[in-house]
């Protein structure tokens, strides 16, 4: 939907206000009354030399170094006026702080690119993206108005880069892009960053990896004997269901979606008669490449096979 509201004036806000950012930033994404979403251009072909690339089964980007990476932001309703959307890069494990790593910040100041070398996240609309630190937790973000759309175009795109690889910071990285208006989020969006050598290459590995890491589900037979067995792998939504194996396997792309499914599950385990501290009878956790699965057992089942 066309926005026909002129963008704000973003000055206008005090720094304190708008550079706040939560120490542990949720993951949770949700629409919300504008129907806020962030997407990538398919990408039809995966080269190696690509600079970069979205990869849906894993909700991970790849990109090169400094890459012009487009992202897109929908909007369902037109947004209030001041609304401007926050982008924000943390630690995918530990939440701590991301910024750019000594060698990058000088050669960034050396071919004075960017003004705000330390941010990892770059916006290349400097003519209305601003950078803040939260005062509190230390934490770099930035932020941009809400535009009113091109003509024959139904989102904002603007571009980003990163300037640094991820093996600068040795851990996964999370990007957070929320709706906001005066400090108050109205929807989030979430995924994980990879800054490497060919974004192609590494995409196709992890996928393959982890379509492997999947397809390997190990279950004892009725004679006790391990079999392996051959599943449909798709991240988010995956689901390797045997009456058989009595198990049942979610696989999540974050830790977060994951420990949200846990309380889920644990909830109902409450709802059956359970205790609560397990979920269905028994839940594991695997990291398998770049995600998290929860295996649940269905305790009734079991009990039922025993009497
Ligand atoms: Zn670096």
């Amino acid at each position: 939907m066309q926005q026909f509201e002129a963008p704000p004036l973003l000055r206008s806000y005090s720094c304190e206000r708008w550079n706040r950012v939560p120490l542990h930033p949720s993951r949770i994404e949700f629409t919300g009354s504008y129907n806020f979403k962030v997407l990538f251009e398919e990408t039809p072909k995966i080269s190696k030399s690509m600079p970069w690339t979205f990869s849906t089964k894993l909700m991970k980007l790849f990109c090169s170094i400094n890459a012009a990476v487009p992202i897109q932001f929908h909007f369902g309703a037109a947004v209030p006026r001041g609304a401007y959307v926050r982008a924000l890069l943390v630690g995918h494990d530990d939440n701590v702080i991301i910024k750019t790593c000594p060698k990058h910040v000088e050669e960034l100041k050396q071919n004075g690119a960017v003004t705000h070398p330390y941010h990892m996240m770059q916006c290349s609309s400097r003519s209305h993206a601003l950078y803040g630190i939260c005062s509190e937790t230390g934490k770099y973000s930035l932020r941009f108005p809400i535009l009113p759309f091109q003509a024959g175009v139904a989102y904002q795109s603007e571009t980003f880069s990163f300037a640094c690889y991820s093996s600068c910071l040795r851990r996964e990285i999370d990007a957070i892009f929320t709706l906001e208006l005066n400090g108050e989020v109205f929807g989030r969006q979430s995924f994980n960053v990879r800054v490497c050598a060919c974004p192609g290459r590494d995409r196709l590995n992890l996928e393959r990896k982890r379509k492997k890491s999947f397809q390997r589900v190990t279950s004892s037979d009725s004679d006790g004997n391990r079999k392996k067995r051959l599943t449909d792998s798709k991240i988010e939504s995956q689901k390797i269901e045997s009456k058989s194996q009595k198990t049942w396997v979610l696989a999540v792309s974050t830790h977060q979606r994951y420990k949200a499914l846990k309380k889920i599950s644990k909830a109902l385990d409450v709802f059956d008669g359970g205790d609560g501290d397990l979920i269905c009878g028994e839940a594991t956790r695997s990291r398998v490449e770049g995600g998290w699965s929860l295996t649940v057992k269905d305790k009734k089942k079991n009990d039922r096979d025993k009497e």
